[in-house]
């Protein structure tokens, strides 16, 4: 099955108001030569004005989090109805940033996902491992095992509008990457397991992104793999030259 390649931009807590909307409005200059989906994920206080700058684009938008609750006393959390009630199609879930700076685990991140897909917003559920469990041999198992903590039960649906992030935490903004070798590996492993998980079908129509130090130089290798279908991009997706680079990359 044909998958149209995505590349999402991970802005994290970069940029000032100015600088995420020159960013926007330079991307945006160029989305007649897009032949991929494109995303990005400004900061949550940029959104408003990034979406105004993006109106009419191809360019997809997303929060980079939501609360696990529904609404309530959660002071300084934003939740999924908010982020809907806003235009907002995609978020980001998982980032390993998050699990390890934020403590997010299991059960949290199984709120968020089963909120997120209520509320209508499309999910990109990051996994990886970190240096140590790869150099132990059980990076398979590690991220099997994030795929069944927070993907099971879905129904066929629900299911369909997640898309996975595979982004070992080693290669994650430290200029080294997986090798095409070792990416092929880990997304064929995770779109077998999908294919256990629910069935063939969906594990042929998932898109499941790359992530972790994907920059121009080496992003056309990695997406020429047949598992990969894009990138999750942080710290390349901050400048414009690089980001349309890696678009380009990605058709
Ligand atoms: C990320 O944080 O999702 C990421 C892939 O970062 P970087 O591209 O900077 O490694």
């Amino acid at each position: 099955m044909k998958r149209k390649k995505f590349v999402a931009g991970n802005w994290k807590m970069n940029l000032d108001l100015e600088g995420a909307k020159a960013l926007a409005t330079e991307l945006n200059a160029h989305t007649g030569e897009f032949h991929c989906d494109v995303a990005l994920f400004p900061s949550y206080v940029f959104l408003a004005e990034v979406q105004h700058t993006l109106k009419h684009s191809k360019i997809r938008l997303g929060a980079q989090n939501l609360s696990y609750s529904e609404n309530g006393a959660y002071t300084g959390e934003v939740s999924a109805s908010m982020l809907a009630s806003i235009g907002m199609e995609y978020v980001l879930i998982g980032h390993s940033e998050r699990r390890e700076y934020l403590n997010e685990e299991r059960d949290v991140l199984c709120l968020k996902l089963r909120l997120a897909l209520k509320y209508g917003l499309k999910p990109i559920y990051c996994i990886g491992e970190p240096a140590s469990v790869r150099n132990e041999g059980l990076h398979k198992e590690f991220v099997r095992d994030q795929m069944e903590d927070c993907l099971s039960d879905f129904t066929t649906e629900e299911i369909s509008n997640i898309t996975i992030a595979y982004e070992p935490i080693w290669a994650i903004g430290t200029g080294v990457t997986a090798t095409t070798s070792q990416a092929q590996e880990m997304h064929e492993y995770i779109r077998q397991h999908l294919g256990d998980m629910y069935s063939e079908e969906i594990a042929q129509r998932m898109r499941i992104l790359y992530g972790g130090s994907c920059k121009p130089d080496n992003a056309k290798e990695l997406f020429l793999c047949p598992d990969v279908d894009g990138g999750l991009i942080g710290g390349a997706s901050l400048k414009a030259a690089d980001f349309l680079a890696i678009i380009e990359a990605a058709q």
